[in-house]
């Protein structure tokens, strides 16, 4: 490491081989070693030694609504990527919609980089949009660099970016299939959803009860049978329904190209404990009960889910009304996913290690951005995390940083504190404070 000029010493740096005592040696914000503890710190080398705080690599979060431009009331690059930073995350990958324009062609796309460029404190990378009207973009938009393609199943809850039917998605999938292309789904059934009670009003029971499991079990079977067919890529987004995961254990055992997510509010969060009129945990599909989540947490232990994304989706405080029919959908955590899936993953005996594959590691993977990202070795950014894991705090909203402070998680004691965050060896955040903005724009 004679050339290193910066060493990243802790008793605890969590690498791909297991967690132990190190000493990370950084050359111009790239990792080039991994050296024992007591490894001597060359001449021109700033020594950080965090102590017993654990070294984590920054995590990955694949699925992020950051709604700039266009609705940059409900966030935007600037307060996304601070509140990603000062949670633990060092890139985060941005969703075609809600944004106004959408990324559904290559003009969009630049105007959404236009307008992150000089905003983003974290590395920040795009999915393109897929639309009943864009096929003919779609190559185009993997050729300028997004990581893959979103599609709905059912109406997305923005009136720019409607889904697709089976037939729309048919060929949608056959065109992505042809340059080996990812198509990432939200996957619930309209017919499913329309023939559900839909009661509006604040009870959750009833929000629930629209939202039922087989919309979400039957429009992923449909895409298995898609993908299987076309031998193409999907990722289902957001899975709540623990009875998709016998067919996607069987998909997958069949060679089926499926990759699978969820998000911490559907394995921290239980429908039994959503008051009534509370819409900030309104979500699609929604948080379901806590049966269910058990069977999400096996999952994720066995690998039939991948990975842990926030769907960090906020918006304004007034759309987040008590009645749940119409009340946004969408639930904000950027900035508590780290804490809140470790509080949960300890209770039910994970390690640190389990949630840095599940919200780096694979995450990195699935964009394929491993190799650069998502691991504390050589050759990889040197993005980090420095956590006090055993360190609590009680989550005010008023001290987030997203631009909304409407969150599900408002009053939680969580574990594991955020000391500060590195993004290509520089900390971009320690205890509150922010430099200027370093992130990059990523292309796949
Ligand atoms: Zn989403």
């Amino acid at each position: 490491m004679s050339d290193a000029d910066l060493v990243l010493r802790s008793t605890r740096v969590i690498t791909p081989e297991g967690t132990r005592a190190a000493s990370v040696a950084v050359t111009a914000g790239t990792i080039t070693a991994v050296l024992p503890y007591d490894a001597d710190v060359p001449a021109g080398a700033r020594l950080e030694d965090v102590g017993d705080d654990v070294l984590l690599p920054g995590l990955v979060d694949t699925h992020v609504h950051v709604n700039d431009p266009g609705r940059t009331e409900w966030e935007g690059f600037w307060t996304a990527t601070r509140a990603a930073a000062a949670g633990g995350i060092t890139t985060l990958v941005d969703m075609p919609l809600n944004s106004v324009p959408p990324t559904t062609t290559v003009d969009h796309l630049r105007t959404k980089q236009r307008v992150a460029r000089d905003k983003a404190h974290v590395d920040v990378g795009f999915w393109g949009g897929a639309l009943p009207d864009n096929v003919k973009d779609l190559r185009p938009l993997h050729d300028a660099g997004v990581f893959g393609f979103k599609a709905f199943l059912s109406p997305s809850g923005v009136d720019e970016f409607p889904h697709l039917d089976q037939e729309q998605l048919a060929r949608s999938l056959a065109e992505i299939a042809g340059f080996d292309g990812l198509l990432i789904v939200h996957a619930e059934d309209p017919h499913h959803l329309a023939a559900a009670p839909q009661h509006g009003g604040p009870r959750y029971a009833d929000f629930l009860a629209s939202r039922p499991r087989d919309a979400e079990d039957t429009a992923i079977a449909a895409l298995v049978a898609q993908a299987r067919r076309l031998n193409a890529r999907v990722h289902v987004l957001h899975l709540s329904s623990s009875d998709a995961l016998p067919l996607i254990a069987r998909a997958r055992a069949d060679g089926v190209r499926l990759t699978v997510e969820t998000c911490p509010h559907y394995l921290t969060l239980t429908a039994e404990e959503v008051p009534d009129g509370a819409s900030e945990f309104k979500c699609c599909p929604p948080i379901r009960e806590a049966a269910n989540q058990d069977l999400l947490w096996r999952a994720l232990a066995d690998g039939t889910i991948d990975c842990v994304v926030t769907d960090h989706s906020p918006s304004t405080a007034d759309l987040k009304t008590d009645d749940f029919a119409t009340a946004w959908g969408g639930i904000s955590g950027l900035q508590l996913s780290l804490p809140a899936m470790w509080t949960a993953a300890r209770a039910r005996g994970h390690g640190l290690e389990d949630v840095v594959r599940w919200m780096s590691a694979r995450t990195a993977a699935l964009v394929g951005l491993d190799g650069r990202k998502g691991a504390i070795a050589p050759g990889h950014d040197a993005d980090f995390a420095v956590l006090a894991p055993d360190e609590t705090f009680t989550v005010d909203p008023a001290a987030l940083q997203h631009r909304n402070r409407v969150t599900a998680y408002a009053g939680r004691t969580l574990y594991g504190v955020v000391r500060s965050t590195w993004l290509r060896g520089e900390r971009i955040v320690a205890d509150g404070d922010f430099t200027e903005p370093r992130g990059r724009l990523l292309t796949r």
